[in-house]
């Protein structure tokens, strides 16, 4: 570090130093623990849609392969794949991306005061377990294998104002917490029971978003969410959740927060990804060791279960109905006693004897 008479920024007016330093300082960055260190990555995904069904993953004018689509549709950062991919090309180990970190060595008061920047301004986005955990709760060790940007990290994160979760997480995780029998055996279940002492820690935390998925193919109604959502009923305050829709004949009001039960968090419902990486359950590792079992990708339609129905094929009143409108229908179907599954598996298996357009009454 300079002395701090020799910097011509500190010799600015703090408001308008802290304006240009601002500038410098990425919106949204994301926190990895990696090898047993803080990494820094910066989030290209700041705008996320919420209604992503998963075909935005295989891009469009880019030659890829279903593998690929595969890899990113079961990707653990949800959403922010693109932000997982740029991480392990280019991102991992770069730590001073957000540009900010760099002026860390331009004398010990623009150091703190980039710090109290970031805590304060930026977006911190995490998306496991391990990362909150350990940046939330582990005492500064003072370890000297602690890198000098490492130890930075840990007291930035000490300080933040705004926190993003992201959390995709084997359904078997959410299953063993409501079971409650077998959570030693999973220590993402022991870790996400500690979510809200953890998130605790962080005293200046005055925003908080949390979005849950499951890695599987059924509906999120297969969660009990009144079970496994209770560790954050002490950040309800500041907390929003991002939730995929539950589906009209599997959720009850005793394990889910329905529409019409009362909930103490603000809950937001998104479309839940519709396409899926499948392996091959055939597979013999003992005749191909060397291969992964052969996986592709397949379409399954989660609640609204008629979206696609309804907009491009057979319901022309509903071609430009909105996504509520829809769902609405859908669930006056279930109400009347319509097995909306499957009615839409016989449209399927008749699909070739109907017209475009031909409008189905059921
Ligand atoms: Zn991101």
């Amino acid at each position: 570090m300079r002395s701090q008479s020799e910097s011509t920024l500190l010799r600015i007016p703090l408001e308008i130093r802290n304006q240009v330093l601002g500038y410098l300082i990425t919106d949204q960055l994301h926190v990895i623990l990696h090898k047993g260190a803080l990494h820094w990555s910066i989030c290209i995904e700041p705008e996320l849609a919420f209604d992503l069904d998963g075909s935005e993953r295989n891009l469009q004018g880019q030659t890829h392969s279903e593998k690929t689509w595969a890899r990113r549709l079961r990707s653990s950062w949800g959403p922010h794949w693109r932000c997982e991919e740029f991480f392990q090309d280019r991102g991992r180990g770069k730590h001073t991306l957000d540009g900010a970190l760099e002026l860390d060595y331009v004398c010990k008061q623009v150091y703190n005061e980039v710090h109290a920047l970031m805590a304060s301004n930026t977006m911190f986005q995490i998306t496991d377990l391990e990362t909150l955990c350990y940046a939330s709760t582990s005492k500064d060790t003072g370890a000297r294998q602690l890198s000098f940007l490492h130890d930075v990290g840990r007291r930035v994160i000490a300080n933040l104002v705004r926190l993003d979760i992201t959390l995709r997480l084997p359904l078997s995780v959410w299953e063993s917490i409501e079971s409650g029998t077998s959570m030693l055996a999973s220590p993402q279940a022991v870790a996400w029971m500690g979510i809200g002492t953890a998130i605790g820690q962080l005293q200046r935390l005055t925003k908080l978003s949390i979005w849950l998925d499951h890695d599987q193919q059924c509906s999120w109604s297969a969660v009990n969410e009144r079970c496994i959502l209770a560790p954050l009923l002490p950040l309800a305050k500041i907390l929003r959740l991002v939730l995929p829709k539950l589906h009209p004949d599997l959720e009850t009001s005793e394990r889910h927060f329905t529409e019409d039960s009362a909930s103490p968090f603000q809950i937001r419902r998104v479309l839940r990804q519709r396409y899926h990486a499948q392996s091959n359950e055939h597979h013999d590792p003992r005749n191909d060791a060397s291969q992964d079992p052969p996986t592709k990708v397949i379409f399954k339609g989660d609640f609204p279960i008629t979206l696609e129905t309804c907009r491009f094929f057979y319901e022309p009143d509903f071609t430009s109905a909105s996504l509520e409108e829809i769902e609405e229908d859908e669930r006056d179907k279930w109400r009347r006693g319509v097995d909306v599954e499957l009615w839409m598996k016989n449209l399927q298996d008749q699909l070739d004897d109907f017209s475009p357009h031909e409008y189905v009454d059921i």
